[in-house]
């Protein structure tokens, strides 16, 4: 906070000037709490999508970007890699650092049958909890991870939680990481989740252009979740490729390229 916008304003400063400095005191408060709300904002879709469409995945390609977060997973991600190759189809898989090492050989074989690697963070906690000065350090520890293991360098970002702080989005800058987030996703983690439940969460606010996040692992989600998933995605395939729609990486959905005006975008409240 500026020594301008003090409560304890300067007795030199005149009675004018500080008639000039009020509304900047009385606005600090707010900005702090603006900045505060930025990870709660980012963590609420229909507020993404409506106010940071590049964040939420959002593009001007017809096609929906199709993602998969918290792998690589020995015991689940081979099950989802021989579900996208029966369907041709490419993904984007969100990793975590701390798993990647331990599976080289599974986290190779993804980027070799086509998908692309991205960082979901070195582990799994949000990063509003982190003590300060860690995330940078852990982006690029598991950005070097995914490279040591394909040879080739991340280009995607996602907090856990999609709770991005000020800290995470340069922490995602200075690894060269472009942010993004989801515009649906199928709340395939819960317990409560069936493969139908699944798909209609997905189908209910998607659209072309927008991003679908869902889960190659239960290792943060209830357990065998990830079997609900694989059945989900079956479906959501069979169906996307019956109507004309292609699923894509990230990678080739021209995310920041344009921008997607919102009209046809079926906002919901509920969602998230
Ligand atoms: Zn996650």
């Amino acid at each position: 906070m500026s020594p301008g916008v003090s409560p304890g304003v300067s007795p030199r400063v005149s009675p004018i000037a500080q008639q000039r400095y009020w509304p900047l005191a009385l606005l600090a408060p707010l900005a702090v709490t603006a900045v505060n709300l930025v990870p709660a904002l980012t963590s609420v879709a229909p507020a993404r999508r409506l106010l940071l469409p590049g964040l939420a995945g959002m593009s001007d390609s017809d096609a929906v970007a199709l993602t998969y977060d918290d792998g690589p997973d020995p015991a689940s991600t081979p099950a989802f890699l021989d579900l996208l190759d029966r369907h041709d189809t490419r993904a984007t898989f969100f990793l975590l650092g701390a798993h990647v090492t331990d599976n080289a050989a599974l986290v190779r074989e993804m980027a070799d049958r086509g998908h692309e690697l991205a960082i979901h963070g070195w582990d799994h906690q949000c990063l509003a909890l982190k003590r300060p000065g860690r995330i940078r350090g852990e982006l690029a520890r598991a950005a070097e991870a995914v490279e040591a293991a394909t040879g080739r360098s991340p280009g995607y970002y996602r907090p856990p939680y999609g709770v991005l702080t000020a800290e995470g989005a340069y922490a995602a800058r200075s690894a060269g990481l472009q942010t993004v987030l989801w515009s649906t996703w199928g709340r395939d983690w819960s317990r409560r989740a069936t493969p139908d439940s699944v798909v209609r969460k997905v189908e209910r606010v998607l659209a072309p252009g927008g991003t679908v996040l869902l889960h190659d692992t239960d290792r943060t989600s209830a357990t065998g979740s990830w079997r609900t998933t694989l059945a989900a995605s079956e479906v959501l395939l069979t169906s996307w490729r019956a109507r004309g729609i292609r699923a894509i990486p990230l990678r080739d959905h021209g995310i920041g390229v344009g921008r997607r005006t919102p009209e046809p975008i079926v906002w919901t409240t509920q969602d998230n």
